[in-house]
């Protein structure tokens, strides 16, 4: 190790686990605090704008290649009184999987086999290390898919999509990552292996403890297995997308989409503001057609006829619609996924509140009083098939010191949340709270519920073990 320019806070504790693991388990892999780790102190959420100089030292980190592996980790940590951070891929948005020098980072890069595949249970069983997009490639030739598709599907694992509860353009027709879960197995802090759930789609033999360890952030144990739900690939994809004439009538518009008989697998909506950002880094022209945007994806059999009725129905609530082809259809996913980027520097806070679906309006309403009021920039692309806005609250840095934030943005973002409660929504409806979103978690859970989750959290894990200062 060489280079170091900073010591961690209990570089004894830390180094005599790694040294009691290298010495009892000789196989086991584990990097010490050091240089080639700094990486694992951050997640993208948490992670500086500007690289790390090169002296900056990271947090201790195990790479097990197996369940029982894991479970030395976790003993061998709970005895030092080391607590463990479980990572995937590390890019969660909420410093779920951020690390400090004091705490040993349990990676799953290495348990990244798919163990097995039954088109017949209709189910995969896998390591929480591999990869949404590998998971998907396997399936592929065998008709079958993995629902879950968080834009970051192919660099994050199964695992953190697990934790996460992460969710994805499909939700809409597929669920979130919860209704692909049927079974997982944990290494506990005590270091036992729990299996819950089934790989039945069905199974009500007590607490649902499977649905508390889905989105628990790592917080509660650390999935070492999961058994989730395969779907045949449909036999036909369609996009479809609608242009109105200004921000409020898209979102009017959305009513008739979820009045339709016609369910879509993906319904995504775009306000002018965020229109005119794609068009300007993408060079593209989508505000030439129409102010905002509703992009959806149908699938399955009858595919002419889902597009004939859901056409009929948002051109008569105003739309230009357009059934496109699958080039011109891909391309607009793209401009979804990868479209939007910085132009001008400027300050940046990204939001992931959710609310019902019918109070969309009700939230976008509120922007130009929150620009003005705050003197800020706020515009948003939603997952409006489930209620799920992000966000984006900016402000040109101009001649400004880059480092001089005025505390404005934060102050929308704040307000932003509230109007989200207010109508009752949440928080966040898919990147979590990790260390980011604490004190706004606070503002939607009573101190009753936060106790009762404190009170799970201490019966699974009572010395606080894993990932202490996340989510709750
Ligand atoms: C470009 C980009 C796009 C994104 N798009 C989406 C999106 O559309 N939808 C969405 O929901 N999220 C999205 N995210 C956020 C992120 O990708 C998800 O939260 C993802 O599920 C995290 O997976 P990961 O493997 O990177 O987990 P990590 O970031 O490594 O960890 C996330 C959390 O899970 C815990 N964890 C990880 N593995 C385990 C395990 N085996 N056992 C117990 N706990 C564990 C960690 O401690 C941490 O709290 C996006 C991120 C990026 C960078």
């Amino acid at each position: 190790m060489s280079g170091t320019t900073e010591a961690p806070t209990h570089p004894g504790r830390v180094a005599e686990v790694v040294g009691a693991l290298r010495q009892a388990h000789p196989g086991l892999e584990v990097c010490p605090t050091g240089t080639a780790t700094r990486a694992f102190r951050f997640d993208t959420g948490t992670a500086p704008s500007s690289e790390q100089p090169s002296g900056t030292i990271g947090p201790a980190v195990a790479f097990p290649a197996s369940a029982a592996e894991v479970q030395t980790i976790v003993r061998v940590a709970s005895e030092h009184n080391v607590s463990i951070v479980p990572r995937g891929a590390g890019t969660g948005l909420s410093g779920g999987a951020s690390a400090s020098l004091d705490q040993l980072v349990v990676s799953t890069e290495r348990l990244n086999r798919i163990v097995e595949v039954s088109p017949l249970d209709g189910v995969a069983v896998v390591e929480p290390g591999v990869i949404n997009a590998a998971l998907n490639a396997h399936l592929e030739p065998l008709g079958l898919f993995y629902a879950p598709d968080p834009a970051s599907w192919e660099i994050s694992t199964i695992g953190g999509n697990i934790a996460t509860n992460a969710g994805g353009l499909r939700c809409a027709g597929y669920g979130v990552t919860r209704e692909s879960v049927l079974r997982l197995d944990v290494v506990l802090a005590d270091g036992s292996l729990v299996s819950v759930g089934h790989r039945s789609v069905k199974g009500v033999n007590g607490l649902d403890l499977t649905s508390l360890f889905v989105g628990s952030e790592g917080v509660l144990g650390i999935v070492v297995r999961a058994t989730v739900r395969l779907r045949p690939v449909p036999v036909a994809r369609r996009t479809i997308s609608a242009f109105f004439p200004s921000t409020l009538d898209g979102l009017d518009g959305l009513d008739s989409i979820t009045l339709s008989p016609v369910q879509p697998t993906v319904v995504e909506f775009f306000d002018e503001p965020s229109l005119t950002a794609i068009d300007a880094f993408s060079r593209t022209a989508l505000r030439g057609r129409g102010a905002s945007l509703v992009l959806v994806e149908l699938d399955g059999y009858g595919i002419d006829e889902q597009t004939a009725d859901l056409s009929a129905a948002l051109t008569a609530a105003g739309a230009v619609v357009t059934a496109e082809t699958d080039k011109d259809g891909h391309a607009l996913w793209e401009l979804r996924r990868h479209g939007r980027g910085q132009t001008e520097p400027q300050w940046f806070v990204g939001e992931d509140i959710a609310v019902p679906k019918s109070r969309l309006r009700d939230v976008y309403s509120r922007f130009a009083e929150l620009e003005e009021r705050f003197d800020v920039r706020v515009s948003a692309v939603s997952h409006a098939g489930d209620g799920n806005l992000h966000p984006a609250i900016t402000k040109p840095i101009g001649d400004a010191d880059p480092d001089d934030r005025p505390a404005s943005l934060d102050e929308a973002a704040t307000e932003l949340v509230r109007i989200a409660l207010a109508v009752g929504g949440t928080v966040t409806g898919e990147h979590g709270i990790g260390t980011v979103k604490r004190e706004w978690a606070a503002l939607e859970l009573s101190p009753r519920h936060l106790a009762a989750q404190r009170a799970l959290k201490d019966a699974l894990d009572p010395a606080g073990l894993f990932n202490p200062g996340k989510a709750i």
